[in-house]
Parts: structure tokens; C-alpha cells; sequence
């Protein structure tokens, strides 16, 4: 159970869920907030949580802010290194819920401090797994999935966690579930933003349209449990109210179940191992409710055959992926790429070189900028060319 939680990412969709968590709870303490620059809602959060740290990337959005601030208990930190001063406060947990690449030295770093992480920011998972995992073991930090699909695993693997067989990782579809692969080609950033069950930032909102948010989830999935990809199986379900299941090696299945409300899954990484109640509504099982899976289609989801790609590969190649995806969907959303475009970016760039394993933390974070510089100019092209 957290006491004093750092918030990266305050001002997003996961943020400000957490911050309604915190405030329903009414006893955790935050020590630091830290945002991109959205320093409007940031002011207001720094008023009402009182954190000694503030943090904000935006450099001059942080100068305004410090000026709003001035004469007011709170420290703020600016530029790219602030999320690390966010980091190393005395908080026990911290909660990683910036959106991207960006993320992955930050959730690194709180490993490293012994803090235990209630992780949203899958990226840094499907980036830097294997070293994040090792370090977390070595530092005894926990990490507690906020991702709605791997709190449900977590939660199932709970009952025999010796004797798992597979993973059953439920997607919703995103919006494009039944869309044909030709019509596919011509979606609007709006129609793509707008997703059936969920309302979440714009890039993880794209990630589901386009499914690379469900291929980093099956690499989250792989590092958070251990468990090989291939035991690891898709069911789109479009419901969203199975969150996940696992199978048994007796061939019994147990799911976790809900409504489709974040707020749950954040409220048990920070209160976990105690269930506390929550601000989210109930099933209502007195009224007829069915629930569908279909296997997801791989014809038309081309990122989901990507992300098995990188998992196959050295880790230079998710890492690559990952930051494709930042570069891609940003190039989608200023419309210069389209759709369809965004998997040609990621392939692209997964291929701009051989894979390799990037030397430490430091490695990866390097890699990623730089694939992320590849991927832009990639989409660059593409958008010239008009092709
Ligand atoms: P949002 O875009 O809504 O929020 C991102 C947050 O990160 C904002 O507070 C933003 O600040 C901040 N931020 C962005 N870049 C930086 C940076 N360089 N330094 C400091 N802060 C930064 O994203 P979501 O909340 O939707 O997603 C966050 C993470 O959680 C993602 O990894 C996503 O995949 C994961 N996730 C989200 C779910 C959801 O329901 N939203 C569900 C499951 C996982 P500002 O507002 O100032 O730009
Ligand atoms: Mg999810």
C-alpha cells in the first residue's frame, strides 16, 4: 500500500485518474507531480495535493509556472532531466503514466532508488524489458501493472502462480474492429481517436486503432510474468469487461471482470495487496450481458505481427518499434502520414538497422531517440512522396 506516491504524468488520462484515487482514499501523501507542460491543471493540482516537487519538460512553461507559483512551498524543476528530480523523493512508490518513450529512463531510475513503480508506461517495458526486470529483482521494487489487461493477469496468476499454462490478453478491437482492410487506408484522425470504450490520451487512443498498443501489452505481458509469447494469446472482446485471463495447467480458466474504469486497476496497484472500495460502478448482472471473443485479425492489424517480430529479435529492435510508434502516430496526428502509414513507418525503421543490444540504460535511451529520429524522417518522406 503506497504512503507517498510520485506522480509522472499528472496532467494525462492515468494522472489525473490517479489523483481522483488518491483523493477518494484520502491517505496517501503525493510528493512530486510531474507534466509535459500543461501547467494550467498542474497549478491547480499543486494547490490541492501540495507536492514539494513540481516538474515540467516545457522549459518555458515551467518558468511561467514558477512565476505563478512564486512565494509557494513547492520546488520546480524544468527540462528534460526534471522527471528525475520527481523521482528521488521520499516516496515509496511511483506512479510512471507519461505517455512513450520518454518514460523509460524515469521508470529506470525510481527502480533503481528501491521505490516500487505502479507502472501505466508500458513503452518502457516493451523498450528496455529485460533490464528493467532484472533491476527490479535486484532492488526488490515491486512493479504493479496499471494497465487494465495486466492488473487482470495479475491478479488471476495470484491463485497458482506455479501452475500457469497461458495468457489470455483481451483486446477491445479500437475502432476499427470491422472495418475493411480498403477503407482502412482513408480513416480520419478523428474516427481513429475515437475509441469505443476507453477515453485515454491521443497516443495510446491511436496505439488501440491501430492494435500496437495490444502488441506492446503482449511484450509487457512476457516481461511482467515470464512467460514465453507463445503462451500468450490474443481474444479481441470487444465488451471490455473481461480484462484478461489465465489459463491453468488443469485447463481452468480464470478472468478478471469489470467495468471498463481505470480508476480500478490504478486504485489496486496503489493499494495492493488490500482492496479498498472504489469510485467505479458495478456489473450489473441483473440484466441480460453477453460477452464475444473472436481471434484478432492479423491481415489487417499489421503492428501486432511487428511486435512479434521484435520479441523474436535482439532488444534494439522493440526499442526501435517503440519509438517508431512515438514518431509515427505524432506524424498521423499533424497529418502527414496516413493510417495505414504508420505500421510502414515502425516496419521501416525496425529494419534501419541490425538488431543489436544496446550497452545499458544509457544505450537504450540513446537508441530510442535515435530510431525515433529515423522514424520521422521516414514518415517525412512518405508524406512528401504522397505516397
Ligand atoms: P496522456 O497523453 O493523457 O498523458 C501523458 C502525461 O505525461 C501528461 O501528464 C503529459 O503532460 C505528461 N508528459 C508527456 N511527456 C512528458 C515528458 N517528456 N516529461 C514529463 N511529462 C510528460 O497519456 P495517458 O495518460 O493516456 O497514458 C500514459 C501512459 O499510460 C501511456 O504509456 C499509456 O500507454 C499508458 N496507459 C494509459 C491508459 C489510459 O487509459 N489512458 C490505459 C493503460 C495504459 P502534459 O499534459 O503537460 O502534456
Ligand atoms: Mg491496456
Amino acid at each position: 500500500m503506497a504512503e507517498v506516491i510520485s506522480i509522472l504524468g499528472s496532467t494525462g488520462s492515468i494522472g489525473t485518474q490517479a489523483l481522483d484515487v488518491i483523493r477518494h482514499l484520502g491517505n496517501i501523501k503525493v510528493a512530486a507531480l510531474a507534466a509535459g507542460s500543461n501547467i494550467g491543471l498542474l497549478e491547480r493540482q499543486i494547490i490541492e495535493f501540495s507536492p514539494k516537487i513540481a516538474a515540467v519538460a516545457d522549459k518555458s512553461a515551467a518558468e511561467a509556472l514558477k512565476a505563478r507559483l512564486a512565494g509557494y512551498p513547492v520546488k520546480i524543476y524544468s527540462g528534460e532531466g526534471s522527471l528525475l528530480a520527481a523521482v528521488e523523493t521520499e516516496a515509496d512508490m511511483v506512479l510512471a503514466a507519461t505517455s512513450g518513450t520518454s518514460g523509460l529512463e524515469s521508470v529506470y531510475a525510481a527502480i533503481q532508488a528501491g521505490k516500487d513503480i505502479a507502472l501505466a508506461n508500458k513503452e518502457s517495458l516493451v523498450c528496455a524489458g529485460s533490464m528493467i526486470m532484472d533491476s527490479a529483482k535486484r532492488m526488490k521494487a515491486g512493479i504493479l501493472p496499471v494497465d487494465s489487461e495486466h492488473s487482470a493477469i495479475f491478479q488471476c496468476i495470484a491463485a497458482s502462480p506455479n501452475a500457469v499454462k497461458k495468457i489470455i490478453l483481451t483486446a477491445s478491437g479500437g475502432p476499427f474492429l470491422n472495418t475493411p482492410a480498403n477503407e482502412l487506408e482513408n480513416v480520419t484522425v478523428q474516427s481513429a481517436l475515437s475509441h469505443p470504450n476507453w477515453k485515454m490520451g491521443k497516443k495510446i487512443t491511436i496505439d488501440s486503432a491501430t492494435m500496437m498498443n495490444k502488441g506492446f501489452e503482449w511484450i509487457e505481458a512476457k516481461w511482467l510474468f515470464g512467460i514465453s509469447e507463445d503462451d500468450i494469446q490474443i481474444a479481441v472482446h470487444p465488451e471490455s469487461i473481461v480484462h484478461s485471463a489465465v489459463e491453468f495447467i488443469d485447463g481452468a480458466v480464470i478472468a478478471q471482470m469489470g467495468l471498463p474504469d481505470m480508476r480500478v486497476p490504478i486504485q489496486y496497484a496503489l493499494t495492493y495487496p488490500n482492496r479498498q472500495a472504489s469510485l467505479s460502478g458495478s456489473l450489473d448482472f441483473s440484466r441480460a450481458m453477453s460477452l464475444s471473443f473472436q481471434p484478432p485479425d492479423a491481415s489487417r492489424f499489421a503492428c501486432l505481427g511487428l511486435a512479434y517480430r521484435a520479441m523474436k529479435e535482439k532488444p534494439s529492435v522493440a526499442t526501435a518499434m517503440a519509438a517508431a510508434d512515438d514518431a509515427a502516430v505524432e506524424s498521423f496526428l499533424g497529418g502527414k502520414i496516413r493510417f495505414m502509414q504508420i505500421a510502414r513507418v515502425i516496419e521501416e525503421t525496425m529494419a534501419f538497422t541490425e538488431p543489436f543490444e544496446p550497452a545499458g540504460i544509457k544505450g537504450y535511451v540513446e537508441w530510442a531517440k535515435e530510431a525515433y529520429k529515423i522514424a520521422s524522417s521516414i514518415a517525412e518522406k512518405l508524406s512528401k512522396s504522397g505516397q
